[in-house]
């Protein structure tokens, strides 16, 4: 679209010292033309400065930021900001044209159907998706599968495969994680014995299978189990060998759920801490963690600062404060703040690296985490409505600790209630390892909550709020 809207700063010359101090950002992120009338217009200026939109006075944060919703009227809108500081005036003209006619979105590829036999197996780090569904962090993901797993491949469609698992049941699982075979998976077995035997450290469930089959996993709240689907197969496990006593594991049952999907219902004594699933030769093997001491006197606990290195800044705030300089002096704090607790502490990051998802999951696993948290700051769009802390979990075992952190963050002043959000698509959050939630401390989107989390006292304020959630979590268990 041809730009017929210029964005000019003007400096207004002036004799008061101090002028080439006063600066002014305007935030011209979007596009000149907009198709809501009301829009969020946020900048930064010299801290104490006074800011006018059009002549009419707007808030200006400690931090400088200041921001309004202001309402277009069709057509062309000019808005004039203004900051004064000391006699100093600086403007900045911002542009937007508003009309109601949005153009159509663009029609979204049609998949291939695979019209000759095509067979893979998986690879290391696969994971299914439940369908071609996707959005920021990918499409929605059902779990991680072991590699050599045979599977048939029915549609192609972009960078994923959709393969079919059972007679009515199929995933969607990226291209990168498969390589070619050349039979066709059987998809016709029965399941054999099970026996169930505690290690030490964990409680080892092993069901016995001819071949490897496709399965997923899954945790249920209610009775604190543990589901495993295992596709193309049917019952014929008549002996369920439980040695008691068992660490963690209270009983195991089954199900026929289909006439070629069977389930393993795991029961807990509590929500996970941690769970293996893997296959030895074509035994499927659920290694099931042990509680460890309900205490921070001895927990390993994996902390974990958001971004890093030069490509992943994250957020960066309305006055320039960076994600992942934040994140990191969190993580230090609550590092620190633990290490006084007498937990120890493995952090991912340590300085401004860039690190992988891959290789923060393999620190934790090497160092054999309990739980694992991850501490971000939050941005969006609307960045005058949108604000808040915010934790977040895949697995629903993690729900309880995710929403006992959440509830004492919700206790420091100021701080607002952006939510507990389930089925999250974040990588780390996507080991069942060990137990694992995401804390979005603020949305550096937003002018107030920035301020707050500008300011080290409530940075170190915050992360002692996780701590007490973390601990409320510890108490609610017996
Ligand atoms: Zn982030």
């Amino acid at each position: 679209m041809k730009k017929f809207i210029i964005c000019t700063l003007a400096l207004i010359p002036a004799l008061a010292l101090g002028q080439s101090d006063h600066s002014l950002t305007v935030d011209k992120w979007g596009r000149d033309t907009v198709y809501t009338k009301v829009q969020h217009v946020v900048g930064f200026t010299t801290p104490g400065s006074t800011v006018t939109f059009n002549g009419e006075a707007v808030k200006v944060y400690k931090t400088g930021s200041f921001g309004k919703k202001v309402e277009l009227s069709e057509g062309p809108n000019t808005i004039i900001v203004t900051s004064v500081y000391g006699g100093v005036s600086v403007s900045d003209t911002l542009n937007r044209f508003y009309t109601t006619d949005r153009p159509a979105r663009p029609q979204a590829d049609l998949p291939l159907t695979i019209t000759t036999s095509l067979y893979v197996e998986t690879t290391e780090g696969a994971y299914f998706n439940y369908g071609k569904g996707a959005d920021r962090l990918g499409g929605a993901k059902v779990c991680f599968v072991d590699a050599g797993i045979p599977l048939e491949v029915v549609e192609e469609f972009g960078n994923l495969y959709k393969v079919k698992v059972a007679e009515n049941k199929y995933f969607h699982i990226p291209k990168e994680y498969t390589s070619p075979i050349e039979d066709a998976p059987v998809r016709d077995v029965t399941t054999n014995n099970w026996s169930v035997t505690n290690m030490g450290d964990f409680d080892r469930v092993a069901i016995s299978l001819n071949t490897k089959h496709p399965y997923i996993f899954r945790q249920v709240l209610e009775d604190k189990s543990i589901v495993i689907d295992i596709y193309g197969a049917q019952c014929n496990s008549n002996w369920l060998t439980q040695r008691v006593p068992l660490g963690m594991v209270k009983y195991v049952d089954l199900e026929q759920v289909e006439y070629d999907v069977f389930r393993a219902k795991i029961f807990l004594n509590d929500y996970s801490w941690g769970t293996k699933v893997y296959y030895q030769g074509s035994t499927l093997m659920i290694d099931v963690k042990h509680q460890p001491e309900l205490t921070l006197k001895g927990m390993v606990i994996g902390v974990d600062a958001g971004h890093g290195g030069p490509s992943s800044t994250g957020a960066v705030s309305i006055s320039g404060l960076k994600e992942k300089e934040l994140n990191l002096d969190m993580a230090y704090t609550l590092k620190e703040e633990l290490e006084k607790k007498g937990a120890k502490v493995v952090l991912s990051r340590k300085d401004d690296s860039g690190m992988t998802m891959a290789e923060r999951k393999k620190i934790f696993l090497e160092n054999n985490v309990d739980l694992v948290i991850s501490i971000h700051c939050n941005a969006a769009g609307s960045p005058l409505d949108v604000k808040g802390s915010s934790t977040y979990y895949k697995y629903i075992h993690n729900r309880p600790l995710a929403e006992a952190i959440l509830l004492r963050t919700l206790e420091l002043e100021g701080v607002t209630n952006f939510g507990l959000v389930g089925n999250f698509n974040f990588s780390l959050n996507g080991p069942i390892e060990y137990p694992n939630v995401l804390v979005e401390t603020q949305f550096l989107s937003n002018p107030e909550d920035e301020e707050r989390i500008a300011d080290p006292a409530f940075r170190k304020a915050y992360m002692k709020k996780v701590i007490k959630g973390l601990e409320d979590y510890l108490k609610s268990l017996k």
